[in-house]
């Protein structure tokens, strides 16, 4: 597909020679193209003779000679252009050249920059340079997880989630039976790993519930992996994967999940602002215990994952690039992310209705998607070889959101398996994805996003991130 940006205009180029000189501050000036850009990048104006930034009359007259001596102004197709010329202004913004697919260090300054900017030259740098720090880790692989909703009955009250304690669903819990069916279903399917999600319930009943599931869900699917693969000397055979995200236990009952085989937890932050997490949620819900949360089920060798919601109200562009240290400072193995979206039943919800209720939705959606997809691209930017899901939320927002994810930095999806008779009753936002679809349609759907992104999926494979096998100090299996 061919894709003809508009032209940078010039104040793009001032502002990279000042952004270079670090004077990020400087007020820009006016037109130029792409091509301009690039050639100015390397041009001898930004040698140490160059006219000083503090004299923006005298650059802006060289800058101006220097485009007239590089003749007519065309807009460029940046699919032809070398990957170097792409990334440039994300070199001049962090002020030096780039290596493709190398983590950044970026500082808090630097990624509310990159959140706020309307500049198309920088956006694009961003994502081209994001994937090529997923593909340093990860070539081209995408992994599915196969999510499984076992149950919406919860005993928490975040004011912005449709299956809160007080609004008005109907409750499910699915059976053992169920529950392994999906999984074989999975394993069949060849999805490597399987996520048990549900609302938080922390009683004894539920816990020797799972425990129970997860062991037969791992014996069940080593059964299959015989049949698929023979039984081989020295050769382990393998069950899917299983990640749980259940919400905050006790530290004895995530070692017990532990024990029983899941080896990853998924517990979002939602924000690492204590003080927006105490406006979206009761008094008794508490940030620093989530916190410890994370710790506990790092101490107990999960492969540990979170994530925050994007665009909620209150929330600051600081905020979130402080979302993005936090995942660097927590070593956190796993991201997922996805915008805010309201649910009209829930106390946030009314109260984003109420704040937005002229709204023109096209409009406050492509933003929201923007400043998401900018989220994903710096969270691969900053935490490197961690898995980034594309998360369905992305695709409420836009049609294509999960396919443009891949090439932005996220390298899994995860293909919903409830049954279909449950999925109605599992709604966190509105307008959830695929809620009247069945786990084949959403299989193949998926198969056809990862090649419409340019992907590859790879199946059979767990997907662990190298980053857990990296902090934690042990060699990559080979199979994984
Ligand atoms: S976000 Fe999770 S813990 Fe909070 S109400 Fe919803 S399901 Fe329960």
């Amino acid at each position: 597909m061919k894709k003809t940006l508009a032209p940078l205009v010039q104040r793009d180029v001032y502002r990279v020679m000042l952004l270079r000189r670090g004077l990020h501050d400087a007020a820009p000036v006016s037109g130029g193209s792409p091509t301009d850009l690039h050639k100015l990048l390397y041009s001898p104006l930004l040698t140490p003779d160059a006219p000083a930034a503090e004299d923006p009359v005298a650059a802006r007259n060289a800058l101006q000679a220097a485009l007239s001596r590089g003749g007519k102004k065309r807009p460029v197709n940046r699919l032809h252009l070398p990957l170097e010329e792409k990334i440039a202004p994300l070199a001049s913004l962090v002020g030096r050249a780039l290596t493709p697919g190398e983590p950044l260090t970026l500082e808090k300054e630097q990624i509310v920059h990159i959140l706020q900017t309307a500049d198309e030259g920088l956006e694009n740098a961003l994502y081209d340079y994001a994937d090529t720090v997923t593909q340093r880790y990860f070539g081209k692989k995408i992994y599915f997880r196969g999510i499984v909703e076992f149950s919406n009955v919860c005993t928490k009250d975040c004011y912005y989630c449709g299956i809160r304690k007080h609004i008005q669903v109907k409750r499910y819990s699915m059976s053992k039976e169920e529950i392994v069916n999906c999984a074989i279903f999975a394993y069949e399917s060849g999805y490597g790993s399987l996520m048990l999600q549900s609302g938080e319930l922390p009683t004894d009943k539920r816990l020797a519930f799972l425990v129970d599931t997860i062991k037969e869900v791992k014996r069940v699917t080593i059964e299959k992996d015989k049949e698929r693969n023979g039984v081989k000397e020295g050769v382990e055979n393998k069950s899917l994967g299983v990640a749980i995200s259940l919400g905050e236990l006790t530290k004895d009952m995530f070692r017990s999940l532990r024990e029983a085989g899941a080896h990853r937890y998924l517990l979002r932050i939602e924000s690492s602002n204590p003080d927006l997490y105490a406006k979206l949620h009761p008094a008794d819900h508490s940030w620093h215990r989530r916190v410890e949360c994370l710790r506990e089920l790092n101490e107990l060798g999960f492969q540990v994952g979170t994530g925050v919601m994007i665009g909620l109200p209150g929330q600051t562009l600081g905020d979130l690039a402080q979302d993005l240290l936090f995942f660097k400072s927590m070593d956190i193995d796993m991201i997922g992310m996805g915008p805010y979206i309201c649910q009209k039943d829930t106390p946030l919800g009314k109260l984003w209705q109420e704040e937005n209720s002229n709204l023109d939705t096209k409009r406050y959606n492509e933003k929201l998607f923007r400043l998401s997809t900018k989220m994903v691209a710096l969270a691969r930017i900053i935490c490197g070889d961690v898995n980034i899901a594309a998360t369905t939320a992305l695709q409420a927002i836009n049609p294509q959101g999960r396919e443009v994810a891949l090439n932005q930095g996220a390298n899994m999806l995860m293909p919903i398996l409830t049954p279909r008779k449950y999925r109605e009753d599992y709604q966190l936002y509105e307008g959830k994805p695929c809620i009247d679809e069945g786990a084949e349609e959403c299989r193949s759907c998926l198969k056809n996003r990862v090649q419409w992104a340019g992907k590859e999926l790879t199946l059979h494979d767990w997907g662990d991130p190298q980053h857990f096998f990296s902090r934690q100090n042990i060699p990559t299996p080979t199979r994984q």
